[in-house]
């Protein structure tokens, strides 16, 4: 209660801030020319990877075409004077990114001291407690399967007469074939101020909107018209729906991610209306992960709608409208059948089967549907005849299905628990063969970069947890919330999963890289308040390792040492705790740094201290670890490789079972995907036999010590050359002291 009325106190002097255009511009003929070239090319862009004469810088590497680097690289100086700033932060970052990752790296190796258990969760150092329109989580662990309709507002008591719900839409993706530039100039003031206007021309026309960091942009940007919308939201006109900070891909996000964009989204929604949508809005995205239900319930959301399942999907839509069940058994009610978003409306639904004939029907006669009409993927508003024949449809007396021109929410809310009931069951995935093939390897370095946030942000939130509680910095709330906000609206459907055209994705990569610096100054600020409480008074060199996992871990852990002088020839690594020496192995060693790997216990949320010491020879210490240039075998595992360099055997010791049917081999396929070609992959290319594999090897080993042994395989074909590390590290079953 009284964090949830600080939080509401400080709206006022609270900002979120995105800007990505000083001042919005147009952009140049030459630039529309350019994003047309990139989109539709031929050129696939996964398949490039950088040569000698080119090698791009790090990010390029992953994606972009050597063409394409030369014409930006041209570009950028001629576009200089309005993009120089820009390109100049981008190189800066493009060299913090190595600095990051190797922050990041030795986080994750890492660890430090202590034994503090921080039995704080993430979530709940953010207060979502309930405002007094919003609701609840609901308990879905209490009874998961029963609908919790606490705190709804039914809209309607569904009797014996069809009825079908009616959702305006407009969508807009927030990069595409455009940048985020062209949707802040230009297609979210078209969506806000184009709907504006039909509700002052049409009195019954109810709009209903996603996308929580298009209300951001829209109130940064014209914030004169802000109390207009809030207004609107107030009188029930505008709709809020889906409460995540964007439409995103559900599939490509952690489960913390889908969590964070409701924490996010609804509490953006709740300071600055008073109120929350309850749904998940997808109507674009390119499929459904089985946990999302779950997700959603746990979110306090309790519906889903989609249109997507329509372009090809794995398994057709089960229902128009039923009960979508995930891993818990906790369910939404999901409406999978909308019909197309952009559909325009030009006849009287209320009697026009082609809108109300795909009902479902709840028993006593009850039927119910759902349908979207509206435009995008640009934004704006449906036009003023779909608007007409709507409200014709909502006042016909004569109707054969009640219409109702409301929120893809009101449904759900609607539902007597008998209806809920008697709602057809789905459990499982929806996944999709159109565009859910391909672009989940399209654009790897957003992949990267988005997973390591994740990572990081994660790592950097239980550290200030921490750090706060024993006095030593206080947390940092608005920096990580804002940090992830970042992350958060580029897992948008579009972004994340790679199917931009390449000038988006400068924006994406440079707010990637802005919250990983983030995260990793605020992980370096906490460990390093924590670590100043800790009694780092060894022999050697104190060692502090941080484990952010929710669970005790033992595992192999690199870390740079800095010695006074030179670096010794070898080092042997104690647990500071017990004094107990630990399983080390020297990794490289020059002038004064020493790197090194070391085979560490760190409790769940823990910090511990380690202590480095010189020695003339390196640790005696053995271990199951043995390696040859065809196996490498621990305590559990024994792995073969045959005379390709393809792992032929995987051998489980204690169960006595080959894992491995067959050699797991890397194929060559043809991709000849014509409409989508930067990022889309067929269903039916992947599903061929491969033309070639890859084979013929040259095999040594990299590693060999107590916590770590690698073989190094190194192959060539069709102009490629691949080089795959295969480890195995000493694991749980080595008898630790
Ligand atoms: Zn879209």
């Amino acid at each position: 209660m009284s964090k949830e009325v600080n939080e509401m106190s400080s709206a006022p002097e609270e900002r979120d801030v995105y800007s990505y255009s000083h001042p919005p511009r147009n952009p140049t003929p030459e630039e529309r020319n350019v994003r047309q070239w990139t989109n539709h090319s031929e050129q696939t862009f996964r398949s490039y990877g950088a040569s000698e004469k080119n090698p791009g810088t790090a990010a390029y590497r992953h994606c972009v075409p050597p063409g394409l680097v030369w014409r930006w690289q041209k570009r950028s100086r001629r576009y200089r004077t309005l993009e120089g700033l820009f390109f100049e932060v981008r190189k800066e970052n493009l060299y913090q990114e190595k600095t990051i990752m190797e922050g990041f790296n030795l986080l994750r190796r890492i660890l430090v001291i202590a034994v503090i258990l921080i039995a704080v969760s993430p979530a709940s150092a953010f207060d979502e407690s309930s405002s007094s329109r919003d609701v609840g989580m609901p308990d879905v662990t209490r009874s998961s399967f029963v609908f919790d309709r606490s705190g709804v507002q039914p809209l309607w008591s569904l009797d014996n007469k069809p009825t079908l719900y009616l959702v305006s839409n407009s969508h807009i993706d927030t990069q595409w074939n455009w940048t985020v530039q062209d949707t802040i100039r230009e297609y979210v003031p078209r969506t806000f101020f184009d709907n504006f206007k039909l509700f002052e021309q049409f009195p019954n026309y109810k709009f209903n909107f996603e996308g929580v960091i298009h209300y951001m942009f829209f109130k940064e940007y014209h914030p004169e018209a802000w109390p207009t919308l809030q207004a609107y939201v107030a009188r029930g006109r505008w709709k809020l729906a889906g409460s995540w900070i964007n439409a995103i891909d559900p599939n490509v996000p952690s489960s913390e991610s889908l969590m964070r964009q409701a924490l996010y989204g609804k509490r953006f929604f709740r300071r600055e209306f008073g109120a929350v949508s309850r749904d998940i809005y997808l109507p674009d995205s390119f499929g459904f992960p089985y946990s999302l239900p779950s997700i959603a319930r746990h979110s306090g959301l309790i519906s889903f709608s989609t249109q997507k399942l329509r372009w090809g999907s794995f398994i057709p839509a089960p229902f128009a409208v039923g009960r979508w069940e995930g891993v818990d058994g906790s369910s939404v009610v999901a409406a999978l059948r909308g019909g197309n978003y952009v559909q325009e409306v030009r006849s009287d639904v209320s009697i026009d089967k082609n809108w109300n004939a795909d009902l479902t029907h709840l028993g006593n006669g009850k039927k119910v549907g759902f349908r979207y009409f509206g435009v995008g993927d640009m934004g704006g508003a449906p036009d003023a005849t779909s608007v007409q024949w709507v409200e014709r449809a909502l006042s016909n007396a004569r109707a054969e299905a009640r219409v109702l021109n409301t929120s893809a929410d009101q449904l759900a809310q609607d539902l007597a628990p008998e209806d809920y009931a008697a709602l057809p069951v789905y459990k499982g995935e929806l996944v999709m063969k159109t565009h859910g093939v391909g672009c989940y390897t399209s654009q790897a370095a957003m992949k990267n970069w988005n997973r390591r946030n994740e990572q990081l942000g994660d790592a950097a939130e239980r550290a200030s947890v921490a750090a706060d509680w024993l006095g030593g910095s206080p947390y940092p709330s608005d920096k990580l919330r804002n940090a992830w906000t970042r992350v958060l609206w580029h897992q948008f459907h579009d972004d994340v999963t790679g199917t931009c055209i390449p000038q988006a994705y400068l924006f994406s990569w440079h707010d990637e890289l802005i919250s990983l610096n983030q995260f990793s100054r605020i992980t370096s600020d906490a460990t390093g308040a924590i670590a100043t409480g800790l009694d780092t008074r060894v022999k050697g060199v104190p060692l502090v390792i941080y484990n952010p996992l929710a669970m005790d871990r033992r595992d192999a852990v690199e870390a740079t040492i800095h010695f006074e002088k030179q670096s010794p020839k070898a080092v042997r690594v104690f647990d500071a705790t017990t004094d107990r020496e630990v399983p080390s192995q020297i990794l490289s060693s020059g002038g004064d740094i020493v790197k090194i790997l070391i085979l560490a216990d760190v409790p769940s949320v823990g910090f511990k201290v380690f202590d480095v010491r010189p020695a003339d020879a390196a640790s005696a210490m053995t271990s199951r670890l043995a390696v040859t240039e065809r196996s490498l075998e621990n305590a559990r595992y024994r792995v073969r490789l045959d005379e390709n360099g393809d792992v032929a055997s995987l051998i489980d010791k204690d169960a006595g079972l080959e894992l491995l049917k067959a050699p797991a081999r890397l194929e060559l396929l043809d991709d000849k995907s014509v409409e989508w070609p930067a990022w889309e992959i067929q269903w039916e290319a992947v599903s061929k036999p491969p033309r070639a594999y890859v084979s013929g090897s040259q095999i040594k080993i990299v590693e060999n010590g107590p916590v770590r042994v690698a073989l190094e395989v190194t192959r060539s074909a069709d102009g490629s050359t691949f080089v795959q590390r295969i480890n195995l590290t000493e694991g749980l079953r080595h008898p630790f002291p």
